[in-house]
């Protein structure tokens, strides 16, 4: 039964959008339909590392040959750690088991993720305004920029950290600097000595007193696709940006200025950037700390049998320490997806409790946990004693319950919860996530 009836409709076509329309047609949502602000789907920035968490859940979907061809051909490693100024080997982190970290350009994963969803379900230029509710269809109202409306009676804003959905939601939110800027491009191996081309063949983290740079092995040879991706994170005055928007270019110097007494293979990750960049410069971001949503729905509307709902960085955005944000949103949109699918009542408002009671204790976590890494990454602590303050086994320690984590589990378990709370209550308490059909799924 569930809430295959209902029209859903998803605002925002990033990662986190996108991902959860695979997850939609994978549970068997039909009626359902993306609108996406910008004229047509981009993803900007350096790679992004695509964790075995998530991997699993794309694995269901049927990517992984697709992944596979496009991303990093088993790296050695999860990351290996490098003296910033000596350029020395500090430790590693080993893999966490199959499937593997998967290293990717972001549009190339974007492209993965449209490759199944059918061009009818989706249109661009469709910048939400507002949502208003209308009573005599008993359903919402989506207000685009363009004038056009559409309706629906489930939406899933996975509009990212300005997100119009949020804002329906009367959720105000107050981030806070986080002390530090990142800058993003990439470097072709071609432009790269032979000696650190093949150490870049793995994710290198060159680790410095409130700096660090971040190397990605993007991609691989078969396919064209080989290249490293940088994310120099670098402590920086709030008052030095210039930009209007969180997302900006400045030139390659900037981060040269960071770096420049650091070990040969970042100067040649700089002269590599300096030749990759046209006009000398690259992507520059700030780095926002938020806290966790308090609720990721409003309990009023779902009561009504139309509501809505966050997901991805509109709901749980992070520091990007861990590698989470788009692996997060591929979790949520898949629990969201099973849960709308098998959901055994009319009650919305339970259906999404479930949903939200599934995820965000995991997502605040790691939230919180993503915080705490980059402090460790970026500490500011005495030079000399840089080296020895930092333990590789400790940092996988720290990661162990991220790649870890069994969603199909999780998914259970709140089931199971669910229901016992229901018959205590004497109250009927449906089979809300159909365990039979989502067992078979990973
Ligand atoms: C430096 C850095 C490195 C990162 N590295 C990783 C990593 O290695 N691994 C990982 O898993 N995550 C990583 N992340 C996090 C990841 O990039 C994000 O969590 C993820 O991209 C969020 O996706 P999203 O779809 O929720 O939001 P977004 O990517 O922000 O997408 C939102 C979409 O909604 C559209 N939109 C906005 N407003 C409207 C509107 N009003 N109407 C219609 N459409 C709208 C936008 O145009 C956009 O397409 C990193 C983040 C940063 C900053």
């Amino acid at each position: 039964m569930g809430f295959a009836h209902k029209k859903v409709a998803v605002i925002g076509g990033g990662l986190g959008g996108m991902a959860f329309m695979n997850s939609a047609l994978h549970a068997g949502l039909t009626d359902i339909h993306l609108y996406e602000a910008a004229n047509e789907f981009t993803e900007v920035g350096a790679g992004v590392n695509i964790t075995r968490n998530a991997n699993r859940v794309l694995d269901a979907f049927g990517l992984r040959e697709a992944m596979l061809w496009k991303s990093s051909r088993d790296p050695p490693c999860y990351m290996e750690y490098r003296h910033y100024r000596s350029g020395e080997y500090l430790g590693q982190i080993e893999e966490f088991g199959e499937p593997r970290s998967r290293q990717i350009h972001r549009a190339h994963l974007l492209e993965i993720l449209m490759e199944k969803v059918p061009k009818s379900m989706v249109s661009t230029g469709k910048r939400l305004a507002r949502i208003e509710w209308d009573s005599s269809n008993e359903c919402h109202q989506l207000h685009f920029m363009d004038g056009t409306v559409a309706s629906a009676d489930i939406i899933v804003g996975c509009d990212g950290i300005k997100s119009a959905v949020r804002a329906h939601l009367s959720l105000a939110d107050h981030p806070i600097y986080s002390g530090q800027m990142v800058y993003r491009g990439y470097v072709s191996y071609d432009d790269l000595t032979a000696e650190t081309a093949e150490l870049l063949r793995k994710t290198v983290n060159f680790r410095g007193p409130r700096r660090h740079v971040l190397t990605l092995p993007i991609g691989n040879d078969e396919s064209k696709t080989a290249r490293v991706g940088i994310i120099g994170f670098m402590t920086e005055p709030l008052d030095r940006w210039e930009s209007e928007s969180w997302l900006a270019k400045a030139p390659v110097d900037d981060l040269f200025e960071h770096v420049k007494d650091w070990c040969p293979a970042v100067q040649e990750i700089i002269h590599g950037l300096r030749k990759g960049a046209d006009d000398g410069k690259i992507l520059k971001q700030t780095l926002y700390v938020r806290e966790p949503t308090p609720t990721w729905f409003s309990v009023e509307e779902a009561q009504q049998g139309s509501g809505t709902v966050l997901l991805g960085d509109s709901a749980h955005s992070t520091l990007p320490h861990q590698g989470q944000g788009a692996g997060m949103a591929i979790e949520s949109g898949f629990a969201l997806a099973q849960i709308l699918r098998h959901w055994d009542s009319e009650d919305l408002s339970a259906a999404l409790q479930l949903f939200q009671d599934v995820r965000k204790p995991r997502t605040d976590r790691i939230t919180k946990t993503s915080y705490e890494t980059g402090k460790v990454a970026s500490a500011d602590i005495p030079e000399e004693m840089w080296a020895a303050s930092f333990s590789p086994d400790l940092m996988r320690e720290r990661m162990k319950w991220v790649m870890e984590y069994d969603l199909l589990g999780e998914l259970f378990a709140k089931q199971a919860a669910a229901s016992s709370k229901a018959a205590a209550s004497s109250e009927p308490m449906p089979d809300v996530v159909g365990s039979s059909q989502i067992a078979s799924v990973l």
